[in-house]
């Protein structure tokens, strides 16, 4: 560790920065990075987009090394970052920036780190449920109920690094939650440590237990504001049987919803995914893949994956002559994959750096009924090379990339989110609030609903120690 003879600013008051990360060190035995460029990973995220600076970065292993890091900052008066994979694309897994972010952090801010968070429990067969450390990645998670024979419902393209704590507080969703539900829906039991330094679990596991409040329902979704998740009791179930996946071209998100809907009449759909044309080509280009379709004019392609034990002459919902490819094997099915996970990846080459453009990435929810008009809205609303649409039309959310010159990301950002609130839709649908979009929330949720969300805020961290400017403003 490299100790700066320096004092820094907080709150309006000076402290002494050797004396902070000397007892950050004992806190969590030797495990923080001060050294500047040892906390760029740390300190900048995924997007590009957001990040600031940070004192130091602490990598607790255990529970009460956590309690002990936040009691060492509550002491000192410095912000606590939760950070785990850093993928969250919301700008809340970083420190703010000191000069573009509008949400101001006065305090100076220790990013704590969950990834040494790896503990891993036996998995339960007669409850099918594992108990991890937070820092456990999503791949790893499942990797693990494979090997029992079981099933990890939540599945996102950055499986590799999101951790299962990240998934929690962000309460993620991905591309299985039209058959297994969002991430809220599997947690079982949960283990905390709350601004105080306090230690709060809840590990009985018990499919039914109506005691009072729910906390664990509130830490999920909680982005780091209201606790640091250290261990998660997580519902398993049992694996999809053989499956088939089809990609399509479809007329709009209207038409891709009701074939959604009518194949899950009679099939257990695990997938129903959407993607415009713009963002297949960027990922033909990006991935060096050709064209999936015959024709290239459907203005959205779309990925059906269901359990079946059919062969394709058994696809009677699909004419002889649609201009789909079909892949009932497992090597073929990831290749179609490959065109709706890499969007996001794609969309990063979408704005024109050079002139000044920043991309804007949004993530949104409508009600079914709306899907079609809205996108119909929003491309009279944005130039179509400057746009980007995938999603998960299943569940009805979308997510909505835009290039914009960086003096007019905010017009542009609010015009569509108005839209959005207008329309009777939400302006998160799955990745959270963060910064990016907490001072938009006002168009989702009523005046009354943030005054209670404030007051439960005030009261679990009375000092904003946790997560400043995430969320509320
Ligand atoms: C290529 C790509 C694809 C993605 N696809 C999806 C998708 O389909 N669905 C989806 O929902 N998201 C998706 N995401 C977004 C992201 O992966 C999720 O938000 C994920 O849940 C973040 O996990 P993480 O461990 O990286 O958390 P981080 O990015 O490190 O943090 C995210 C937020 O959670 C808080 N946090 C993290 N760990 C803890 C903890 N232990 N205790 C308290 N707070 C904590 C942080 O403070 C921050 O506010 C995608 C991201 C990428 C890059």
């Amino acid at each position: 560790m490299v100790l700066m003879n320096d004092c820094v600013s907080g709150q309006g008051q000076e402290f002494d920065l050797d004396a902070l990360l000397v007892a950050l060190d004992g806190a969590v035995d030797d495990a923080v990075i001060a050294d500047p460029d040892s906390m760029t990973p740390f300190t900048r995220d995924w997007t590009g987009r957001f990040g600031g600076p940070a004192v130091a970065v602490v990598r607790p292993s255990t529970t009460s090394q956590v309690s002990a890091a936040i009691k060492v900052c509550a002491k000192f008066g410095v912000a606590v970052l939760t950070q785990g994979g850093n993928t969250g694309l919301v700008g809340g897994s970083v420190p703010a920036s000191t000069t573009s972010d509008s949400v101001v952090n006065e305090k100076p801010t220790v990013i704590l780190s969950t990834t040494r968070l790896v503990s891993e429990q036996p998995v339960d067969q007669s409850a099918q449920t594992v108990l991890v450390g937070s820092g456990v990645t999503v791949a790893r998670l499942q990797q693990l109920a494979a090997d029992s024979g079981l099933y990890y419902g939540v599945d996102l393209a950055s499986r590799d690094s999101a951790t299962i704590g990240g998934t929690v507080a962000t309460n993620a969703g991905g591309i299985r939650v039209c058959a297994y539900g969002m991430t809220r829906t599997k947690i079982r039991g949960l283990e905390a440590v709350l601004a105080n330094g306090d230690v709060v679990s809840s590990m009985r596991g018990l499919p039914k237990d109506n005691t009072g409040y729910d906390l664990n329902a509130l830490l999920c979704g909680s982005e780091g504001t209201l606790a640091v998740i250290t261990q998660v009791l997580l519902q398993l179930d049992s694996p999809p049987g053989k499956t088939m996946a089809v990609l399509l071209g479809v007329d709009g998100l209207d038409q891709a919803h009701e074939l959604f809907r009518k194949v899950g009449q009679d099939l257990r759909v695990l997938a129903a995914e959407v993607f415009d044309r713009q963002g297949a080509a960027q990922v033909c280009s990006l991935a060096d893949l050709s064209w999936p379709l015959r024709d290239n004019d459907a203005p959205y392609l779309m990925l059906l994956e269901w359990e079946s034990n059919d062969t394709i002459d058994d696809l009677d919902w699909l004419s002889a002559d649609a201009d789909a490819v079909v892949a009932s094997n497992p090597s073929d099915s990831a290749r179609l994959w490959t065109y709706r996970e890499r969007q996001s990846e794609a969309a990063q080459g979408l704005p024109d750096r050079a002139a000044g453009e920043e991309l804007i990435k949004l993530d949104v929810s409508l009600p079914f009924a709306g899907l079609g008009a809205f996108d119909t809205a929003l491309r009279a609303m944005i130039a179509p090379e400057k746009l980007i649409i995938f999603g998960h039309i299943g569940d009805g959310n979308l997510h909505i990339e835009i290039a914009a010159p960086l003096s007019e990301v905010d017009d542009v950002t609010h015009m569509v989110l108005e839209e959005v609130g207008i329309r009777g839709g939400s302006i998160s649908g799955e990745h959270g609030v963060g910064r990016a979009k907490a001072k938009y929330l006002g168009l989702s949720r009523s005046a009354q609903e943030l005054t209670a969300m404030k007051a439960i805020k005030n009261a679990m961290d009375p000092e904003g120690l946790l997560a400043p400017g995430i969320i509320l403003q």
